[in-house]
């Protein structure tokens, strides 16, 4: 669903003057989330408004070299603050997700807050939650949406070295480095335009991807010991539980791109990782696939999740044996397929 004219129309009004905005993207922000607020709110403060970044929670170190980084709050631990500015806004806009179940305890006072909503988001299946929305499944990332956002408002001069940090980063690491189905020539060209506004590729692909710990590796090491694969249904999945994750010092982000490992095997195209948070009382699940398997429709129906065709995450409230269990025994159902891939 692009934006037509008339929205560009009358967004491009209300940002004619200054306006109390408030930027918000999921909870447990990843590169693309946090990429795509940051670029957005870099935008819009060229333009004179005042804008805040809110996210649901804390994300992982290895996106806070972003520019500007340091001016997101953080619902969890600040909330009075971000009540008060939800409140006031003028303009919401929710960015890499599309359902108000995927920021936590924000749903409620944005939901609630008169601000004019605009979505800007990538994954299947949109609520209908905001007044405008440009939600595109086909895009690579929400950082590709918000570079063409900022193009359709007319401004892409506007983009300057730090914009284009941001959104390279979050482009990046939602298609895995340029390897998912999702990235396009479009992807590549813009990537590549923000290289010539000034974003640094190797300096980002460093900053995200080698600041592994030593702790992060041992763990690692743990995960693809505990892998296990069911030739039958070309599948893999890695189980951690939080006794391992407390083992090797567990911080947020660690286990990004585990599941990928399993994922890479040959003749595998469904891949599951299950991580346990005692915390929560969850297990947290991550699922990708190769082809035409849709993750986002398998985690749906049976994890309390979602996402894309390739790419979904859900949970479930059994403990991690149980759970993974459960996912074996659901199997044979998507046997046909996973054969006929
Ligand atoms: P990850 O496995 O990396 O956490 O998430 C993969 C993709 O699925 C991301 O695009 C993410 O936004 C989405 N996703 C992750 N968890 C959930 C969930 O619980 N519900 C929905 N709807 N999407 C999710
Ligand atoms: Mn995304």
């Amino acid at each position: 669903m692009p934006m037509t004219k008339d929205d560009i129309k009358n967004i491009k009004l209300l940002l004619d003057s200054p306006k109390q905005i408030v930027i918000v993207p999921h909870k447990n922000p990843d590169g693309d989330a946090i990429g795509s607020t940051l670029g957005l709110y870099l935008y819009l403060l060229k333009q004179n408004h005042k804008a805040t970044v809110i996210a649901p929670n804390d994300y992982p170190n290895f996106l806070k070299w972003m520019p500007k980084e340091s001016d997101i709050l953080k619902y969890d631990s600040q909330k009075n603050e971000c009540d008060d500015l939800i409140n006031k806004a003028d303009l919401i806009f929710t960015l890499d997700f599309n359902a108000l179940n995927r920021i936590g305890d924000m749903g409620a006072p944005i939901n609630n807050s008169s601000g004019i909503k605009i979505m800007i988001d990538h994954h299947q299946q949109p609520d209908s939650y905001a007044t405008y929305m440009y939600s595109d499944v086909s895009m690579s990332s929400t950082c590709e949406m918000v570079y063409n956002f900022i193009d359709m408002l007319g401004d892409k001069d506007l983009i300057d070295a730090d914009i284009s940090s941001c959104l390279y980063a979050g482009i990046m690491t939602d298609t895995g480095s340029f390897r998912f189905p999702s990235t396009t020539s479009n992807t590549h060209r813009i990537a590549g335009d923000l290289i010539d506004r000034g974003a640094s590729h190797s300096e980002i692909h460093n900053q995200i991807s080698d600041t592994n710990s030593y702790d992060r590796m041992q763990l690692l090491g743990c995960a693809l010991t505990n892998l296990k694969v069911l030739p039958e249904f070309r599948t893999a999945y890695i189980t951690l539980s939080q006794n391992e994750l407390n083992k090797f010092n567990f911080k947020k982000g660690d286990t990004e791109g585990f599941v990928n490992y399993a994922l890479s095997l040959n003749n595998i195209i469904f891949a599951a990782i299950f991580i346990e948070d005692s915390q929560n009382n969850i297990i947290k699940i991550s699922l990708r696939s190769k082809g035409d398997f849709s993750v986002n429709e398998f985690s749906r129906a049976h994890f309390e999740g979602g996402g894309h065709t390739n790419a979904a995450g859900g949970k479930s409230n059994f403990d991690l044996k149980t759970t993974v269990e459960n996912f074996i025994s659901i199997l044979p159902s998507y046997k046909n397929a996973l054969k006929n891939e």
